[in-house]
């Protein structure tokens, strides 16, 4: 099989999983790999649990459509990802139900979303900056996301959802399904007095675990 057959699989197969655990809903949510010569994006109005291998859009390094059905509305999100971050091998957006009541939170801090919990979630995920709203499909939410993706792989766009990039499918997946788990710890302890980790402990696991 060729590499560009597995990724289609893999997208496929991640896609039905994220669709049968709830985590996103309708035909919202997006998925998308690099290839050799462009990248692999999920179509416009498909749900992730019921993709088809053969109508993914394949997309050429400049966004594209080179066959497949026509992509997300939402790929140039994943673009800016692979443009500002050269390592960044998939890209994932979900409008995951914990991420996106956190991004509606009007007390928030909007340059770290979310306080340290777990070591998991400073190892996978790290600092979460808040992107502004822009409606959907303003092309001034991508040039807000450009913004962050020099310095961050996972951003929170306000009243939206999550945007996480990954050196490959897993690492993008454990890291979007992390933060999802620790925005519902977060939503889960709110209003019960918790002990965070603390700055040493989370530049303890920084330096043990860097990104
Ligand atoms: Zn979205």
């Amino acid at each position: 099989m060729s590499e560009e057959a597995r990724f289609r699989d893999e997208i496929c197969r991640l896609g039905a999983s994220i669709f049968q655990r709830g985590l996103t809903a309708g035909s919202s949510g997006n998925l998308s790999v690099r290839l050799a010569d462009g990248w692999l994006m999920t179509p416009t109005n498909a749900s992730l649990g019921r993709l088809d291998p053969a109508r993914l859009s394949k997309l050429d390094d400049a966004g594209k459509l080179l066959s497949g059905d026509a992509p997300t509305k939402e790929s140039f999100l994943h673009r800016v990802m692979y443009e500002e971050r050269q390592r960044t091998g998939a890209v994932i957006h979900l409008h995951s139900t914990h991420s996106v009541a956190i991004s509606c939170l009007a007390d928030i801090d909007p340059a770290d979303v979310l306080p340290p919990i777990t070591a998991y979630y400073v190892m996978r995920v790290g600092r979460l900056p808040l992107v502004p709203y822009y409606r959907p499909g303003d092309l001034a939410l991508a040039e807000a996301v450009r913004g962050f993706a020099g310095k961050h792989h996972a951003v929170l766009l306000a009243n939206h959802g999550p945007v996480v990039a990954g050196s490959s499918l897993d690492a993008a997946a454990n890291a979007i399904e992390e933060l999802e788990e620790t925005a519902k710890l977060f939503l889960l302890l709110r209003g019960c007095k918790t002990r965070f980790l603390t700055a040493e402990q989370v530049a303890e696991v920084r330096t043990a675990f860097p990104t």
